[in-house]
């Protein structure tokens, strides 16, 4: 999966009194395989929603995590890797074209005065006022582990970008890449032919990259054009205005040097975090949210959870469950929303689900 411009982990917005951008029926936090099958439930009540997701691309623990190996219990699909479930769940969901945020965590969800409408505020300053919101969080949001070094703090945004994308910042620059896998070769590589100096900077001499690009780097080493420095960033320096002058790096034989540096730019891995998830006054056990099993609604009307962040007596951290809870919920939204039964209709012979799947 692509890896582009990653949630920074120190941004923490609240709602405060920034206008709503958005107001929509639905928000899915969460864009793993049960955020996205909850989208397309939800299409087939005829609601709109819009997901969000730390992580740059879709596809929850199975992009992320195992994306090259088989998953073997999805009903009717007797084989197919996590990635290709995310594919088939996009296109899936593709008639309903639900609204992507991504790259972006969710850190606030609050009532409105109103008592109805539900405020949520991301990582990127998106607010959005949703009638009801389905928390598919997971295990948590995925994102980068941050840094851990003197000096971090007084650095002005900016300075220290996670996971980017986008190399411009680069330009006339002395640049320092911290990490060792595809993204950072082809972060250095790319950002030779603008920056001032290029240092690659990790534990050890070893890179994990396809060999094309280990070549590339190899030749771009031995022309001095990028230079490779072992050893972990103990401490940085800014001046007066937080901007980045130097880092200090220890090697594994205990010996410092300074080096000079305009810009980091790191890659140190993703790992889960529940967050804020914690403060939205949710009844929670155990890390998670507690839901019924007749409309998997959490703690709070209009609020709720499915997949592997909820809990309830049986409960079994498995796709196909989620799939399960995603459609009840849904059936529960619709009711919720338009305040009256909802009657069951199969896709095979309703005129009026199949117009709404574009068939
Ligand atoms: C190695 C491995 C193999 C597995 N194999 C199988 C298998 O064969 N069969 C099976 O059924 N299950 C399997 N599982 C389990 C399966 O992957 C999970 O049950 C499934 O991914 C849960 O889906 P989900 O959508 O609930 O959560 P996730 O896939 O965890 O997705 C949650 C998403 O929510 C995002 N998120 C969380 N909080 C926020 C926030 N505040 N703001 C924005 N975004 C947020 C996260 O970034 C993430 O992308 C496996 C798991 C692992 C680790």
């Amino acid at each position: 999966m692509p890896t582009n411009g990653m949630a920074n982990p120190t941004n923490c917005n609240t709602l405060s009194a920034e206008p709503v951008s958005i107001h929509t029926d639905a928000v899915i936090i969460g864009a793993g395989p049960v955020g996205l099958f909850q989208a397309f439930q939800l299409g087939l009540h005829g609601i709109a929603c819009h997901i969000i997701d730390a992580l740059p691309y879709i596809g929850g623990q199975p992009a992320q995590l195992y994306p090259d190996k088989p998953i073997y219990d999805i009903p009717g699909i007797p084989c197919c890797t996590g990635l290709e479930l995310v594919q088939r769940l996009e296109q899936q969901i593709s008639p309903f074209a639900p609204a992507l945020h991504l790259g972006q965590q969710v850190t606030t969800l609050e009532r409105a005065a109103d008592k109805h409408r539900l405020l949520l505020g991301t990582t990127a300053g998106l607010r959005l006022a949703a009638r009801c919101v389905f928390i598919a969080a997971g295990v948590g949001a995925f994102v980068p582990r941050p840094l851990k070094a003197e000096g971090l703090d007084s650095l002005a945004p900016g300075q220290v970008q996670y996971h980017p994308s986008d190399f411009a910042c680069a330009s006339g620059q002395h640049i320092i890449i911290q990490g060792s896998d595809t993204s950072a070769v082809q972060a250095a590589l790319t950002c030779v032919q603008q920056a001032a100096s290029v240092t690659l900077l990790h534990r050890r001499d070893s890179f994990t990259a396809p060999p094309a690009l280990l070549d590339a780097l190899q030749q771009q080493r031995m022309t001095g054009q990028i230079h490779v420095a072992i050893g972990q960033i103990t401490r940085v320096q800014a001046d007066a205005h937080g901007k980045l002058r130097a880092v200090t790096l220890l090697d594994s034989n205990g010996q410092t040097q300074q080096m000079d540096a305009n810009l980091l730019l790191a890659w140190p891995g993703i790992s889960p975090r529940l967050g804020a998830l914690a403060n939205w006054e949710l009844r929670l056990d155990n890390k998670q949210l507690v839901v019924n099993t007749a409309d998997f609604q959490t703690s709070q009307a209009g609020i709720y959870a499915v997949g592997d962040i909820n809990t309830y007596p049986g409960k079994r951290k498995l796709i196909l469950c989620g799939f399960h809870e995603a459609t009840l919920a849904a059936f529960a939204a619709a009711e919720y929303l338009s305040g009256q039964p909802v009657a069951l209709q199969y896709t095979t012979s309703s005129t009026q689900l199949q117009k709404r799947l574009g068939i």
